[in-house]
């Protein structure tokens, strides 16, 4: 998972900044600012990308790379 932020989408309703303050502030015009780097999401930082009407902050789910593990457990390996 990534944390994608796109001030230029930012509508200024100001749901990041209220519901995760300790990651996300908003400018003098009301545009978000991320405050820090985010490394791990927490369950503010999602609540916080739900909440937002623009999609201006975003959880990213990367898809998780297959492994010779899943390759072994898979329908379609060959045989
Ligand atoms: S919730 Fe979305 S629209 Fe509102 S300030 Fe944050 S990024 Fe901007």
């Amino acid at each position: 998972m990534k944390l994608v932020v796109d001030p230029s989408r930012c509508v200024g309703a100001g749901m990041c900044a209220l519901i995760a303050p300790e990651y996300f502030d908003q400018d003098e015009e009301g545009r978000v600012e991320p405050l820090r780097t985010v490394d791990a999401i927490d369950e503010s930082v999602r609540r916080a990308a739900d909440s937002c009407p623009s999609g201006a902050v975003r959880v990213i789910v990367e898809p998780r790379p297959a492994s010779d593990t899943d390759a072994e457990h898979s329908p379609r390996s060959p045989r």
